[in-house]
């Protein structure tokens, strides 16, 4: 009896930059960061000043883990804002 060969499977290596962070965002350091900043900031959008909308944790800056940026280049914002700061050359095609 043969054995079946046994099939190297071919590891894919393919771990797209926007997978590798969102698996960083899900990591405690960041969690407990984000929760700091948002308390910082009082728990409100730092651009609207909204409070009833879910808040987001901006990055003006990169530096390493999203964890290891300092405090002043993390700023709370609103999803609304979050979405324009992201991307704010967004065609104005869909009427209402
Ligand atoms: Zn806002």
């Amino acid at each position: 009896m043969s054995r079946t060969a046994r099939r190297s499977a071919p590891k894919k290596r393919r771990t797209s930059r926007q997978t590798r962070y969102q698996a960083l965002l899900r990591d405690p350091r960041w969690q407990r960061k984000r929760l700091e900043i948002m308390q910082r900031d009082g728990w409100q959008c730092r651009q609207c000043g909204a409070t009833d909308k879910e808040l987001q944790v901006h990055h003006r800056w990169y530096r390493g883990a999203p964890w290891e940026v300092p405090g002043t280049a993390l700023v709370t914002l609103c999803i609304g804002c979050h979405g324009r700061q992201r991307r704010h050359e967004r065609p104005l095609s869909r009427s209402r």
